[in-house]
């Protein structure tokens, strides 16, 4: 199934192709074809599945083909979030997969001044990403009007009932038209959130689908985070320090990759490397090498590794994290086939970070960090959440002047759960719903050891 053949447009395809989306998630199969049609939608699906592609795609196609121009201070398609990070996210892909569409987007949220998005909102937005609390402000203040809006977005859901958003949710859909397109995203369903559901949607299409942790189950992955001028000498450390047998490392230049060709070769280890410059005859007498354990370091970039067969191989390191997330996918999905065990281990620098949320999210899980004794960054790495957030280093909370009793929330907010208590009491920082933070790195196993027929000598 290709994303054409789900009807969208030649200029959505277009900016498809530029991101190396080859082929529609589960949940887009289900969601785009519904949401062109028209229909409301009610799916279970967590981040890493595809779903903001999977209702922005959509969304922009409609936007661009159906309907008037937007007027002052008016929107089109309001997408509701919990938080100001996730505001941001789905802000940000608005404007990737938008990028060759006429259309206008905003961002708005709490916690940063008011008048700058009182301003974006002068022309009118056809997309609108906002978190209730603060959209609620703008509608107060006759910022926003919501006269031309056919589609409704609650993504992540739940996370806004557990927020204590729940008032402000009801107070925003009784002044919203009802004649209107909703789909609602939730990654879990109590009874709360379905009585929700029913009422902001009609005869909606329910789906389903399951986190899509496309990485085998069998691979351990595990990062060291490093300073970027000193990836080449921490490989180099790792490949003696744990006895690595084969090893099949990414780079993302062909300068890269030739740099460590000569590094690796200075202490006595056999290499080759595939790239872009290489022919193709070269790169396969390369790989018959490397298969025939005639040589121990094959140094890959991801075009010129794609479609290389090479089963069973226990280790794959990633020296640069690759540039999209689903390549990532594709490069440790050369070890641990057929069930047996593989590992995956990223050098990641700070400037990476980015590249290592949306791998994160893409997975569903935030992988294991391990800090390597006497290379400890002097960059640090921030802290990532499976929801592909990056958490900047957390302002110690102000003691509160005020008595300690007025600082808990108004008995007039009956729906702030825990979370939401937390959060007023942190103010912006916290924002995300516990459960979220990576574990503690438990150290990866000291070898990976090669098969034995593999080894090869060190020349
Ligand atoms: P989401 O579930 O919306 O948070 O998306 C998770 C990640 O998957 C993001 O980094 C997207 O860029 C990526 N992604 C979404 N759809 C596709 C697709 N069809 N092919 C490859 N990557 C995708």
């Amino acid at each position: 199934m290709t994303f054409a053949s789900l009807g969208l447009f030649e200029p959505l395809l277009k900016t498809l192709t530029s991101l190396n989306y080859q082929t529609p998630t589960p949940l887009q199969l289900q969601s785009i074809p519904a949401i062109l049609g028209n229909q409301d939608l009610i799916a279970t699906a967590q981040t890493g599945t595809g779903k903001t592609a999977g209702f922005a795609l959509p969304i922009l196609q409609r936007l661009t083909l159906a309907g008037a121009p937007v007027s002052a201070n008016s929107v089109r398609a309001l997408i509701l979030v919990p938080t100001r990070e996730l505001a941001e996210q789905v802000h940000r892909s608005i404007q990737t997969y938008g990028q060759n569409l006429p259309l206008r987007s905003l961002a708005v949220y709490g916690g940063v001044s008011i008048n700058p998005q009182m301003m974006g909102l002068r022309k009118g937005v056809d997309v609108l990403v906002a978190t209730p609390g603060r959209l609620l402000d703008l509608h107060r203040q006759n910022a926003v009007r919501f006269r031309q809006l056919d589609i409704l977005v609650l993504d992540e859901a739940d996370r806004m009932l557990d927020l204590g958003f729940s008032s402000e949710l009801n107070e925003l859909i009784a002044v919203l038209p009802k004649q209107r397109q909703t789909l609602l995203f939730s990654a879990t369903f109590s009874q709360r959130l379905e009585r929700l559901a029913v009422q902001v949607s009609r005869a909606p299409q329910r789906i389903a689908v399951s986190t899509r942790n496309a990485a085998a189950s069998t691979i351990a992955q595990w990062l060291v985070p490093v300073d970027r001028k000193r990836k080449t000498e921490l490989f180099l450390h790792l490949l003696k320090d744990r006895q690595w047998g084969q090893v099949l490392a990414f780079v993302n230049t062909r300068k890269g990759a030739e740099q460590l060709v000569q590094a690796v070769q200075a202490i006595g280890i056999s290499v080759e490397t595939i790239h872009g410059d290489k022919r193709q005859p070269t790169r396969l007498r390369a790989l018959e090498r490397f298969k025939a354990g005639e040589i121990q370091v094959l140094i890959a970039t991801s075009v010129a590794a794609r479609g290389l067969d090479i089963e069973d191989l226990p280790l794959v390191v990633n020296i640069d994290l690759p540039l999209t997330a689903a390549d990532y996918v594709h490069r440790i999905g050369r070890t641990g086939r057929a069930g047996a065990a593989g590992e995956a281990v990223s050098l990641v620098s700070a400037d990476e970070v980015s590249q290592l949320a949306a791998i994160e999210s893409l997975l569903g899980e935030v992988l294991t960090r391990h800090e390597e004794p006497h290379f400890i960054a002097e960059h640090r790495l921030p802290v990532t959440t499976a929801d592909g957030l990056i958490r900047k280093k957390p302002k110690k909370p102000k003691k509160p002047k005020i008595p300690r009793q007025e600082a808990q929330p108004s008995p007039s907010a009956p729906e702030a759960t825990s979370a939401a208590r937390s959060r007023i009491h942190l103010g912006d920082w916290f924002t995300d719903a516990p459960g979220t933070e990576p574990k503690p790195a438990a150290p990866p196993s000291k070898a990976a050891k090669p098969a034995p027929a593999r080894r090869p000598p060190r020349s």
